[in-house]
């Protein structure tokens, strides 16, 4: 790269002491065990480890008791602030109430909700407990949340009524494990509906103390799904352990400062809106500020001014929308306090990078990580300087490198720099995860190289000789649109329920503002005829099934589809032709020689 390009880091810049300087004398003095040691649980007799002791108690126990750990701002509303005394007995609260459910250490509990008190309440809480929590991003549709649900073998669901009525009762039947649904009233006031249990008023008998589980490192404390190429959603099994990467990630890569006030804008459906839209502020004693509404350029220009937010974690197609918004807004706007930019989850262009730094007077500070990695592992930081497109270093406590993957499965390490191949990350950090749920075969078979030690990510990425990673693209046909990864397979499981559809090919069309979005190939049955109408009514299908989020926007009608001589639809074809690119090695296409 031109290294004019290069955003050189300069004591000017800081506007306060960043929490490191010098990169690689914190990666040789760097070790796990040290960071779990600030922490109080890891202390404790047995290892025994909770993330909402460390998150809420720690605290809640001592000179940070009044603090607000979290502000909950949604238009239209007074905020609404919870101190870290309240959170934690609120989350006691709810622990007490899974126990008189009779949920057991151990047992799934399901949250689908937008990002209001209720949702955080309940993950901390059943996470204090000791249940496994899992949270569902509400934009789902009621085919992906009861897939998760039976996948999970959720016990409790807890949900708002309006959400449970439009998304979840006729699906109830679908849903056999699940035992307990447990509703908020939106509305503020109590629920009454069938089958459905009222939180609130649970949540008011309840007692508002409660003994932490005596959870150990390797307990299971989240479950997040991901989606692969084939098959069902995969259910990553996360640890309590794992409070510690999110703990030193807060310090390395967000620079969390005591008094920061911070801004997560991703949703706890997904893996970044837990560990750090909920966990890793709180472990800081950071307060965090939460908006339950969706992305608005004003909005969101007159919050980073208003609360005076200081650190900022945020997603390129974000960004990309607030660029598209245009210059005059933010002119409306000062940021004084602002002073450290991060984003995560897709590609961040370097015009965004540099955008950044001249609108709100900071660069943005791109990072990696995916949801089987737990916590960030690749970033920039305020210790060095950006190279713009690039994600940045291995933090402390991980390393990563570039492999090449065999035909066998093995794979081996590729030395030399400016080389493509898979990302991979050595085994051994405390959120990695521990299992996909019920499928051995597929964990098994992430992890090659030397030893069998490192963690095959599925991404395509280069590094350069200064030991930065380039981000190329994905390994497989997963899709990212506006920063969620979209199975294809679930899409097309989806249109093949229409009796109008006989095949379905899903794939990722470059979008310049989020990324990709879902299109869709279909082959109608015998008796049914292309049309618009036709057209619309699949996408109404999709989107009624599936959700906003995840529904393909646009769908194309083909005569058949290609497939590999062994009956795989090629979506590598579909997208090559759909991009006018050529159409590589058609060699397995059925029907060639
Ligand atoms: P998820 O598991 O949903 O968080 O998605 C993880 C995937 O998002 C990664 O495997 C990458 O493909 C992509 N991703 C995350 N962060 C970045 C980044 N900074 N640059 C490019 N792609 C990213």
């Amino acid at each position: 790269m031109d290294s004019s390009s290069i955003i050189r880091k300069t004591a000017a810049d800081q506007r306060v002491t960043p929490n490191f300087l010098d990169y690689a004398a914190e990666r040789q003095r760097f070790s796990w065990g040290a960071v779990g040691r600030e922490l109080q649980g890891v202390a404790q007799a047995g290892g025994g480890i909770n993330i909402a002791a460390e998150a809420v108690e720690r605290h809640a126990s001592g000179a940070l008791r009044d603090k607000t750990a979290f502000r909950f701002l949604s238009r239209g509303k007074p905020a609404r602030d919870v101190s870290f005394g309240e959170l934690s007995r609120l989350t006691s609260r709810f622990a007490n109430v899974l126990s008189q459910l009779g949920i057991d250490r151990g047992e799934r509990v399901f949250v689908l909700a937008g990002r209001i008190p209720e949702l955080y309440v309940a993950v901390l809480g059943g996470l204090k407990h000791g249940a496994v929590v899992s949270p569902l991003f509400s934009a789902f549709g009621p085919e992906p949340i009861a897939t998760r649900v039976n996948l999970g073998a959720g016990r409790v669901l807890v949900t708002s009524d309006m959400l449970y009525e439009r998304k979840v009762a006729k699906w109830r039947d679908k849903m056999p494990t699940l035992d307990h649904v447990l509703l908020l009233a939106e509305d503020g006031g109590s629920t009454n509906i069938p089958g459905t249990l009222d939180l609130a008023t649970l949540m008011a008998a309840a007692g508002d103390t409660s003994e932490v589980a005596a959870t150990g490192a390797e307990d299971m404390s989240l479950l997040h799904f991901t989606s692969g190429t084939t098959g069902t959603p995969k259910g990553a099994v996360h640890v309590h352990g794992a409070v510690i990467t999110h703990f030193a990630t807060g310090r390395y890569a967000l620079d969390l400062h005591a008094d920061d006030i911070y801004w997560c804008t991703a949703d706890p459906g997904w893996v970044t809106g837990t560990s750090y839209g909920i966990i890793a502020p709180l472990l800081h004693g950071v307060t965090s500020i939460i908006d339950s509404e969706e992305f608005d350029a004003e909005r969101w220009y007159g919050l980073l001014q208003d609360e005076g937010v200081t650190v900022w974690y945020t997603a390129p197609t974000a960004v990309r929308m607030l660029m598209k918004a245009g210059a005059a807004i933010p002119r409306k706007y000062r940021f004084p306090q602002l002073r450290f930019i991060a984003s995560v989850g897709e590609p961040l262009n370097p015009e965004a990078v540099r955008w950044g730094k001249e609108v709100l007077g900071l660069p943005i500070h791109d990072n990696w990580w995916q949801t089987e990695t737990g916590g960030i592992m690749i970033a920039n930081t305020p210790a060095f300087d950006i190279k713009p497109g690039s994600m940045g270093r291995p933090l402390p406590g991980i390393d990563a490198a570039i492999m090449r993957r065999h035909e066998d499965g093995t794979a081996t390490l590729i030395e030399e720099p400016d080389v493509e191949g898979e990302l991979a990350l050595k085994r051994g950090w405390p959120s990695m995860f521990r299992a996909y749920l019920n499928n051995e075969e597929r964990y098994r078979k992430c992890f090659a190289g030397p030893n069998n030690e490192w963690y095959l990510t599925g991404d395509l990425a280069k590094r350069d000789a200064d030991g930065y990673f380039w981000f190329v693209g994905r390994a497989d046909d997963v899709i990212k649109s506006a920063g969620h990864l979209i199975g294809p397979f679930e899409v097309e499981s989806a249109l093949m329920e229409h009796p109008a559809v006989a095949e379905a090919g899903v794939i990722g069309k470059p979008d310049p503002v989020v990324g990709e979005v879902v299109k869709a190939f279909v082959s109608l049955k015998k008796g049914f005829e292309e049309s618009e109408a036709l057209r619309m009514e699949l996408l109404g299908h999709a989107r009624k099934r599936l959700g906003a989020a995840v529904a393909p926007k646009e769908i194309a009608f083909l005569p058949s589809l290609p497939r590999t001589r062994s009956g795989k639809i090629m979506r590598r074809l579909l997208k090559a032709r759909e991009l006018g690119l050529p159409e590589g090695d058609t060699s397995t296409l059925e029907g060639n020689a």
